[in-house]
């Protein structure tokens, strides 16, 4: 117990023992929040003040919730397997699982990701002949979630106009469909077990004795319907723990509500307000940098963080001419610090935008540093992988549509739109799915669909009675989807993801302890799935209170749930030391030796779209905020004069979040020049803007096979005549800097720019 306390300050101290009462810690970036209830967790568990099953954790991503069962078990010999730790839609997984009949879901209920749910709206609309560009599928979704997150059925929704009206209809109409099909999206998770508790009073008082202890991180970024979830697990006994820091809530536009924190505090008669105030995470000059950028924002709770560890180095800022030039310069950095000893997965590279990774990712590929991005495409996301994953969801659940649809002609077996259509029409006239509807076809097409029907049919009986993994290899054989990809020109990774599907399984099914005589977390063997797994009380099917988990899923299940709710990054890459790409969005909670921070002009951070709404340059600030007090030793920070987004050239002005940063703890790399004036002379001009070095640096990555050299003077259609100024970058990323005389200099993707000799 001694080990457990004695390395916390006093402060620290007092929060991790406090009586079981209500409680918020209010503090700053890297103040210890996570390890106080990480450490709360374990001190109450080994004062025997609760049993593990008495806890119930809220982290804000799966990855948290992973390391805080790894730091469990290293604080006390525990096994974490069983114990209520996860994400909001991960716990109600669980809930939903344990309760599908109450829940009114089918036993095999497959979770939506929000690709499925995107592309079932539009199937959606246009089978019941509604203009989409009237109606955006996308806008619908946004309007549909936000109503859930807000805790809203269709029937709840004010409508206060025609055009709102028929959203509220399309949104009632998509909630059937999901129920037909057995299929819940990711706000539906929680909403449904909102609903489930509170309507439920004994399955509410039951987990409200069970979880006497609720531990939320990342308070902050509660939305509403978290938030009232919260306090129905809670009711008026339950001790919430919940730490957070106004200054990083980030996820408004997701619905989430910062006021929740004071809600809470009034609400539930706070009485154990606790602030941390020393910093251990980062040093003078990056903390100062925090610091003085987020007093810009107006509305604060007011917090203040200081630091031991001394000033430490000075922020770097770079200006880049270019985003490759940025990337080009991110790589040489990072050279030198892992020359310096730095272990790469040390090392995080931090966007505003999915979209700048593409850049940074082809340097990168290009110098042979390994590399791993979290949270841009999914691995589960990758078109092969959803043809595998839809297979095995027609194992488990036939009724879903959107995977009936995806594989039914994947890989061709001569099914039409024409036979579809028949389909759909016999599905909408029983009201019955799309499997279940393909007897009442006739001719050839009932007979093609006869024969997907069998191909899924005979593979769930050859399954049976096979391990997960097993069972996923086999899928993947009749489903004919190697076949096909070896077929194809770039089908050689392809087939490789697809084989990574039956690794996960297997990683899968270890990690979750399928099979094992510890009890499983989410899953059974088959003959613990025929027993009774749950207690019935006054008809309702409860936990016994201390039994360890609810056994209902699956093996099967259970994996295709966390396809659909992990970030699933390639397996692949997993143990290997590797450099971080992620957004500062998924960068929440982490930590890094050294940090760059990339992109930092007006319009991409803070974005433009948080310059039209209230309150949104305070939110880019928060972004900025966390971005910077992810580093621990060393921060870089840059922003470039061009950048091409989105297939368009942008000429980009620095940040604003520059001018409000301590320009004594920053040091600059570059020339701190304010703006270019391009002059008629190319070349004067040219070195004008990158300062001679630069130039030869960029003279020296020329590559001559482009067709274009520099000096060469060439016709645009819009800008007339110029000279070519510089080249920089290769092949398919070629752009030339081209003095047009008095149109101006201008940077031209050398693919899409029509130039021509002259
Ligand atoms: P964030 O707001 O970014 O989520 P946080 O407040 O949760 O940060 P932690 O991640 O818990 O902060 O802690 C930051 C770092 O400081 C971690 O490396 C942690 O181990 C370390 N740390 C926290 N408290 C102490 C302490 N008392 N002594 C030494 N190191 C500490
Ligand atoms: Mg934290």
């Amino acid at each position: 117990m001694q080990n457990l306390l004695h390395n916390l300050n006093p402060e620290q101290l007092a929060a991790v023992t406090l009586p079981a009462q209500p409680a918020l810690i209010l503090a700053g970036a890297g103040s210890g929040k996570t390890r106080v209830l990480t450490t709360r967790i374990a001190w109450l568990i080994q004062t025997g003040q609760v049993s593990p099953a008495g806890i119930l954790a809220v982290t804000f991503t799966n990855k948290a919730a992973k390391e805080m069962m790894t730091r469990l078990s290293a604080m006390m010999p525990i096994n974490t397997r069983g114990m209520w730790i996860g994400t909001f839609h991960g716990l109600c997984n669980r809930l939903l699982r344990a309760h599908y009949r109450d829940a009114a879901l089918p036993q095999t209920f497959q979770i939506l990701d929000s690709q499925d749910q995107l592309s079932m709206i539009k199937r959606l609309l246009k089978a019941n002949n509604i203009d989409d560009e009237k109606y955006p599928p996308r806008n619908l979704m946004y309007f549909i979630n936000g109503a859930k997150d807000q805790g809203l059925r269709a029937s709840a929704v004010e409508a206060f106009d025609d055009y709102n009206r028929k959203m509220v209809e399309l949104y009632e109409i998509y909630d059937q469909q999901c129920q037909r099909e057995g299929v819940v999206d990711f706000a539906e998770l929680l909403l449904r077990t909102y609903e489930l508790l509170s309507r439920n009073q004994p399955l509410r008082e039951h987990y409200q004795s069970r979880f006497r202890h609720i531990l939320v991180d990342e308070f902050q970024d509660t939305n509403d319907l978290q938030y009232n979830w919260l306090k129905l697990m809670a009711g008026t006994q339950g001790a919430v723990f919940a730490v957070g820091d106004d200054d990083q809530s980030i996820y408004a536009f997701r619905g989430a509500n910062v006021g929740n924190m004071s809600a809470f505090e009034r609400e539930f008669k706070v009485e154990n307000l606790i602030k941390l105030e020393q910093n251990y995470r980062s040093h003078g000059h990056i903390l100062d940098t925090a610091n003085t950028l987020i007093a810009n924002n107006s509305k604060r709770l007011g917090k203040n963080l200081h630091t031991d560890a001394g000033h430490g180095e000075l922020v770097r800022i770079y200006e880049a001419t270019s985003d490759l030039q940025e990337a080009q310069w991110i790589i040489e950095e990072a050279k030198s610090l892992i020359a310096e000893g730095a272990a790469r997965s040390d090392i995080a590279v931090l966007y505003r935008s999915n979209a700048q990774s593409r850049v940074i990712e082809h340097a990168l590929f290009s110098s042979g540093i390994p590399y791993r991005v979290y949270g841009g495409q999914r691995f589960f996301e990758r078109a092969e992988v959803k043809h595998a994953i839809a297979y095995l969801q027609l194992m488990d659940n036939p009724h879903n549509d959107s995977a009936f649809l995806r594989v039914v002609n994947f890989p061709t077996r001569g099914i039409g739109a024409r036979s579809l259509e028949q389909l759909q029409d016999a599905a909408k006239q029983y009201g019955i799915s799309l499997y279940a509807a393909v007897p009442y076809v006739t001719g050839k097409a009932g007979t093609s669909l006869g024969a997907f029907i069998k191909l899924i049919e005979a593979a769930r009986f050859e399954t049976q009675n096979l391990p997960l993994p097993e069972m996923v290899q086999v899928v993947i054989d009749a489903s004919g989807l190697i076949t096909h990809y070896q077929n194809e020109k770039e089908g050689a990774d392809r087939i490789e993801n697809l084989e990574q599907v039956v690794s996960a399984a297997t990683l899968f099914v270890s990690e979750e302890g399928f099979g094992h005589d510890a009890p499983a977390l989410l899953g059974p063997t088959s003959q613990q799935m025929a027993g009774p797994a749950i207690v019935t009380q006054d008809g309702v099917e409860i936990l016994d209170a201390d039994a360890p988990l609810p056994v209902v899923m699956s093996p099967l299940s259970a994996f295709l749930s966390h396809a659909s709710l992990e970030a699933g990054d390639n397996q692949a890459q997993a143990g290997q030391d590797a450099l971080q790409l992620m957004t500062v969005h998924s960068a929440k909670g982490l930590e890094f030796d050294a940090v760059f921070i990339t992109g930092l002009e007006e319009g991409l951070f803070p974005h433009e779209n948080s310059q039209k709404e209230e309150g949104g340059v305070e939110e880019e600030r928060r972004l900025m905020y966390v971005a910077i007090t992810r580093a621990k030793r060393r921060l870089y920070i840059s922003f470039s004069q061009t950048r091409m987004l989105h297939g368009q050239m942008r000429f980009n002005l620095k940040s604003r979040f520059f001018e409000e940063m301590p320009e004594d703890s920053l040091k600059w790399l570059s020339p701190k020049v304010q703006q270019h004036h391009w002059t008629a002379h190319p070349k004067a001009a040219w070195e004008d803007a990158l300062g001679a070095g630069t130039n030869q640096i960029a003279q020296n990555i020329v590559k001559k096979d482009i067709g274009w050299r520099i000096g060469e003077s060439v016709a645009h259609a819009k800008f007339g005549e110029g000279v070519i100024v510089n080249i920089e970058g290769s092949g398919g990323n070629a752009r030339a800097h081209i003095n047009f005389g008095r149109h101006g200099m201008k940077l031209l993707d050398l693919s899409v720019a029509k130039l021509e000799k002259v």
